[in-house]
Formats: C-alpha cells, structure tokens, sequence
C-alpha cells in the first residue's frame, strides 16, 4: 500500500489527483491495481481475438465461425454465466480455446472491498475450473476498472490482468461499425475485445456480434494476421 500511496505523489506534478485516478483505474496501459497487459510483442504478425461477459446461448455460432476459418480465441467467462450454461463453457474449451476470469458476476470494482472483489474472482475461478476443467491464468476487470485489492487477488489466484489494444463495442454498434473500429486499431501483437454476452443476461441478443465475427475474421486473415490465444500471443514459447 505504501508504493500505491507514493505514485499520486510522483505524479503529481504531471496530473491531478482526480486524472491520476482516472487514468490508474480505466486506462489500458495502467498496472497501478495489479499487473495488466493490454499488447503482445510487436516483432510477430500475430493478434489475439478475445470476448468477455460469456458464455452465452449464442456462442455456439461464434464457434462455428472460429471453427470454420480453424482459428483458436480466448473467451474471458463469468462465473454466473459458465454456471447458468456449463454445456457452452465446456464446449468452448473443447474447441481449443482459451479461458480466462471475467469476475463472477459482473460488478463494478470501484470503492468495493478488497474481500469482495477477491470473492469475485475466486468464485468465478472455482465455477470455470468446476465446469470447464481449465484454470483460468489471464483476468480482465468487468468495464476494464480496477480498484485496490485487486494486485493481491490476482497474485492469490495467479492470474495476469489483461485489458485490450481494441475494442469493437460491439454491445450497441452495428456490425460493420464494429469492425471498422477493431480494424483501425490493429498492429502487430494487437489484443481485441469483442462480446459473446452482455453481461449476465440470459439469451443476450448478440447478433452483431456474430456477424462482427464473420467479417473479421477473414479481413484479419487476409490481411496475414495469424490469431492465437492470449497466452500464445504473450508467451509464443510455452
Ligand atoms: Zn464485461
């Protein structure tokens, strides 16, 4: 905490408080709450595609999509959601894909708890590993926030934060918008955010989101971009 408290201080002099704050608790590039990533290595033609707030009913066409063109992604679960929907959950690791926590139920971190939000975590951890078979080694914070307690509950659970080099806002944004938005944001290493739920709804319509999928992921590949999973695209090695 002590090392927390100091960074304002050094900062100050550069930003306020108040933007500090901001910046420490939303902004991509932030490890202030714990260690993040938001990019892979740039020296690769690679890029990792990512969805949070699943499974949903629908991911299953995602899926299809991925299966398809014979590309892995990595799907950040919530809890509540892998044990509204286990069959989804488990059929996404099957398909080789990656998982990673996306916190149980979907708060907003900030001014919670450290106990609540390490409940969180290991909630979801639990209803991943129980369902799915996989440990979860990657989090991203529900609406990218982060709040103190987060560092030691991602160090309790070893998991590395990971945020996004794009973000399709796929959750309202038609399709071609969608991809517009992922495609202007990729490079070499790129990390993208798109949704296969909205949060904890039960049969989300996630229809743009799909149709999102369809175009990109032939665009990308076109394009020479080869998809890999987060912990391929960050540790190409393992
Ligand atoms: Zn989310």
């Amino acid at each position: 905490m002590a090392a927390l408290a100091e960074i304002p201080l050094a900062a100050g002099g550069l930003l306020g408080g108040a933007a500090f704050m901001a910046w420490a608790v939303r902004g991509r590039a932030s490890a202030v709450f714990g260690p993040s990533v938001w990019r892979g290595p740039r020296d690769r033609k690679a890029v990792a595609l990512t969805f949070d707030d699943g499974p949903s009913e629908d991911t299953p066409r995602i899926l299809e999509i991925l299966d398809r063109h014979g590309v892995p992604a990595t799907f950040f679960q919530c809890g509540a959601n892998v044990e509204r929907l286990p069959p989804v959950a488990r059929a996404i690791r099957q398909g080789g894909h990656e998982i990673g926590n996306h916190s149980h139920t979907h708060p907003l971190f900030c001014f919670r708890s450290a106990r609540f939000i390490a409940e969180e975590l290991e909630r979801a951890q639990c209803a991943i590993e129980t369902h799915t078979g996989a440990r979860p080694v990657w989090f991203r914070a529900p609406f990218g926030v982060r709040w103190f307690g987060l560092r030691q509950a991602q160090a309790r659970l070893q998991l590395g934060g990971v945020m996004w080099s794009a973000i399709g806002y796929d959750w309202k944004l038609k399709p071609e918008a969608a991809v517009g938005r992922v495609v202007s944001g990729i490079s070499n290493g790129a990390i993208l955010c798109l949704h296969d739920g909205r949060e904890l709804r039960a049969r989300p319509d996630i229809g743009a989101t799909v149709e999102t999928v369809r175009l990109l992921v032939p665009m990308l590949l076109d394009q020479g971009y080869k998809l890999e999973t987060v912990s391929r695209l960050l540790c190409p090695t393992n």
